[in-house]
């Protein structure tokens, strides 16, 4: 059975549509993982709303979404997603970080309430159910997908997935600040061994300097944590709006160079795990 990823939004902080930023993409942060008869989102940055039309294409009526944060990026397409305006659409919504300040529900609710929305949360149409769970705690779907998780080092929390299915694993660790000379031994512990990792590189090491505390990381921070922990294949992802297509091309071809084993997200982009 196949194990897919599709990435609908790659960007972070915010969307950034201009003709310098075509190649790569300017939605924010949703990807779309199938694993035999699950289907997963993690995220849903404004890349959802292009995912929502393809599942009203495919008819699609269940699905999981899984949440890093509630940072502005990785949520606000959630309203754009044309299926939770449709029965009997099934949606169960998951989040790590929110147990212990009101919980997943309420973040959705208020992002939906007026005057910021016109549509308030309880008259959607699909089913909704959400799910506070700690990170670091182990969640199943279906017969034989597990999904592990573990704690990010970003403000407000964040959470790290790690997917695993017929002997194949992808990973989701964003977003995340590391510390030079530190590995986050969290993550190395979460992604040993993995097929393929998505990581926070939000800067260059160059600028990481001038942004610390700011939450992110770098792409070489992602190619050494990969190294590290035996991981088969990097792909980096939330970039920076400030970096366009030149600039994008230019650090694909050093991270090539770094790693071979490195390659940068793009919007539309899929990739196969077994
Ligand atoms: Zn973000
Ligand atoms: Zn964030």
């Amino acid at each position: 059975m196949a194990f897919k990823v599709k990435f609908w939004g790659v960007r972070g902080s915010i969307a950034c549509p201009s003709p310098n930023h075509v190649v790569y993409g300017g939605n924010t942060s949703c990807i779309e993982v199938t694993a035999g008869d699950v289907h997963l989102i993690l995220d849903a940055g404004t890349g959802i709303r292009g995912l929502g039309n393809e599942f009203i294409r495919q008819g699609r009526t269940n699905s999981a979404l899984l949440l890093t944060h509630t940072h502005w990026d990785h949520i606000n397409g959630f309203p754009f997603f044309s299926p939770i305006f449709c029965q009997p659409m099934t949606l169960d919504i998951y989040a790590g970080h929110l147990s212990d300040c009101g919980g997943i529900q309420q973040v959705f609710a208020s992002q939906m309430a007026t005057p910021m929305f016109p549509v308030p949360l309880e008259a959607l149409q699909a089913t909704l159910r959400f799910v506070d769970f700690r990170s670091g705690e182990t969640l199943r779907f279906g017969e034989d997908v597990v999904v592990q998780t573990a704690p990010l080092n970003h403000p407000n929390g964040a959470t790290g997935y790690r997917i695993n299915y017929n002997g194949h694993s992808v990973c989701l660790i964003t977003d995340t600040e590391h510390v030079p000379g530190q590995p986050d031994q969290r993550i190395l512990d979460l992604i040993e061994g993995a097929d393929l990792v998505i990581y926070d590189s939000t800067y260059t090491d160059d600028e990481f300097a001038a942004k610390v505390g700011w939450g992110h990381s770098t792409w070489q921070e992602g190619v050494r944590l990969c190294r590290a922990a035996n991981v088969h294949r990097l792909a980096i992802f939330h970039h920076d709006p400030d970096h366009d297509d030149e600039f994008m091309e230019r650090l694909e071809d050093q991270a090539r160079r770094m790693w071979d084993r490195a390659l940068v997200a793009r919007d539309n982009m899929e990739l196969t795990l077994d």
